[in-house]
């Protein structure tokens, strides 16, 4: 297996996409997981799934620019115009 494989259970060292590597059942697939987590087993093979890193990526709330004390206010609604007037 090459190196930068993650296989279930392993500590997640770097936030971003990775790609999941089933046994057969499955084609291999983007997930995202973060700094932290832990590696699923997956429901139906088990152990035998692995995780190469594919795209590192901060997560949103953690990036300098966006998270933080930015409050999380819902956007406007835009008042409807009454037709009529010409
Ligand atoms: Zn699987």
């Amino acid at each position: 297996m090459p190196n930068g494989w993650f296989r279930p259970g392993d500590r997640v060292t770097v936030t971003g996409i990775y790609i999941a590597t089933h046994l057969q059942h499955r084609a291999p697939h983007d997930v995202f997981a973060a700094e932290g987590d832990r590696f699923p087993r997956c429901r139906r093979c088990g152990t035998r799934v692995n995780f190469a890193l594919s795209q590192a990526a901060s997560h949103i709330d953690s990036d300098k620019d966006f998270g933080g004390a930015v409050n999380n206010q819902p956007a406007k609604k835009r008042k409807k115009r009454s037709a009529g007037d010409g």
